[in-house]
């Protein structure tokens, strides 16, 4: 299983470390959750499975607009503790949903300007409402300008 920081994204897919020879291969948003390979050694590549960090935006309207899976996305800032509670059930998600969604989480603060265009403001917002719930609450989408797949979850 890949961790968080085997796996990187970019502006054209979600970079990962071979976990045979150690070569870092692309897995293309196109094909994301398509079996794929390493390039060298063409050891079965793994699909991310723990939440990966959105660098910039680029990287993150690249990923929400062009994934063939579903990206599942999490603002969460360094400071904010419930977004910290939550990170472990973030990543039995992550790796629950491995090949079947993408689970991207933006840190607010290296990435002001998403969280403003996603009117993520404060930590009340972008963190649960009640701590206690086990479970993702799904809301709609509200990315109106990115692809399809985008969906915000808030946990
Ligand atoms: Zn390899």
């Amino acid at each position: 299983m890949l961790r968080g920081s085997d796996v990187q994204l970019d502006n054209q897919g979600v970079r990962t470390t071979c976990p045979s020879c150690g070569t870092t291969n692309r897995l293309r948003y196109q094909t994301l959750g398509r079996s794929a390979q390493c390039a060298k050694c063409h050891a079965a590549l793994p699909q991310p499975a723990a939440p990966v960090d959105v660098p910039d935006a680029p990287a993150f309207d690249a990923a929400t607009s062009t994934s063939s899976i579903p990206v599942v996305v999490d603002f969460w800032a360094p400071w904010c503790g419930p977004c910290r509670m939550m990170a472990p059930q973030l990543a039995t998600a992550a790796q629950r949903l491995a090949g079947k969604a993408l689970v991207a989480k933006v840190n607010t603060e290296d990435n002001p300007d998403l969280a403003q265009r996603f009117r993520v403001q404060s930590e009340g917002v972008s963190c649960p409402r009640d701590s206690r719930s086990k479970t993702f609450q799904r809301r709609p989408p509200l990315f109106p300008n990115a692809g399809q797949n985008a969906r915000l979850h808030r946990i």
